[in-house]
């Protein structure tokens, strides 16, 4: 099937891209790297009258790092982002989980603000954006506003970018001291969208954040699960399945599709916390630990 007809603007400042928007409302789509939205528009799931191809606004791109936080604009790459010393020292998570991001090929187009912008559960880097409680920058109207990952994650393909507005970067928080990270996701091929998914962070002084990918409508914290694997941690035994499992039931809410039951799901995000908490034991009792 091809697309619907559309019209098409290419504008290079983002004033000019938010005025289109504006102008032509909930009909009008911003394109970025087109990974998702084309092939939703050749099946006609999506039917945008205009697309807003924001590929040349320049304040849309760079990455660059403090201190504190590392700053992603939306149109960087997740090649960009993979192949990155910056992002590996800073921020390892990320380059943990852009290799399960699709393919090559994908990666080479895809970006982070697109990949954000779409909110498909399933999806890794909205659940790292979650681990690490990324601040998502959405430009509208009224200027720029600062969002937390849990608050701009909505529900199914749903976020806090409203029409009109522009995601237009994202800051992670740099890697503490001690901090420990772990990803790792199960699915039937390589490449393919998981089934469940894990990115997590534990911190120093024993704090710990799950964020699963798969197991709802949106990317998830297990606050049940959380405490029971931080005292695991702490103890430096792995947690009883069952009770592990039954933790994870409250918090996780996932969908039973032609992939996966919901109870297959919990299984799996279960076996996930294990082979975090395996890892990071891992580390801790190695001579010389790695970062990653
Ligand atoms: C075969 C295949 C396999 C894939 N596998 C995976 C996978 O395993 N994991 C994964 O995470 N992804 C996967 N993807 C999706 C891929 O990662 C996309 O690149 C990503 O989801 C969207 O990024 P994009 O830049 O291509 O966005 P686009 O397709 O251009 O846009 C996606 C949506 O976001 C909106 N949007 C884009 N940028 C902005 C912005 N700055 N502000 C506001 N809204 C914006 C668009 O209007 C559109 O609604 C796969 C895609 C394909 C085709």
């Amino acid at each position: 099937m091809k697309p619907a007809a559309f019209s098409y603007l290419r504008p290079s400042s983002l004033d000019a891209a938010r005025e289109a928007l504006l102008r032509h409302g909930p009909e009008a789509r911003i394109l970025a790297g087109g990974q998702s939205l084309m092939p939703m528009m050749a099946l006609r799931v999506a039917q945008p009258t205009l697309l807003v191809d924001i590929g040349r606004i320049a304040e849309l791109r760079g990455l660059t790092c403090d201190e504190r936080v590392l700053r992603a604009g939306a149109l960087t790459r997740h090649a960009e982002l993979l192949s990155s010393p910056l992002v590996y020292a800073s921020v390892p998570l990320l380059s943990l989980a852009l290799p399960h991001v699709a393919h090559a090929a994908i990666r080479n187009r895809g970006t982070l603000g697109g990949s954000l912008a779409l909110a498909d559960p399933a999806a890794e880097l909205p659940a790292c954006a979650l681990a690490l409680d990324a601040v998502m920058h959405i430009t509208g109207s009224l200027g720029v506003r600062a969002v937390p990952a849990a608050e701009f994650f909505q529900g199914l393909y749903s976020t806090a970018v409203s029409d009109g507005e522009i995601l237009t970067a994202v800051e992670f928080p740099v890697s503490s001291a001690g901090e420990q990270v772990f990803f790792d996701e199960i699915s039937r091929r390589r490449g393919d969208y998981a089934m469940a998914g894990l990115a997590a962070v534990a911190r120093a002084d024993h704090t710990l954040r799950l964020s699963f990918l798969g197991c709802g409508d949106r990317p998830m914290r297990a606050p049940h699960a959380e405490a029971l694997a931080a005292d695991a941690r702490r103890s430096m035994r792995v947690p009883d399945r069952a009770r592990l499992k039954a933790a994870l039931a409250a918090d996780l809410d996932p969908p039973s599709d032609l992939q996966a039951s919901a109870d297959t799901r919990l299984h799996l995000a279960a076996v996930l916390v294990e082979r975090a908490l395996q890892s990071w034991s891992a580390r801790s009792n190695a001579p010389h630990q790695d970062i990653v």
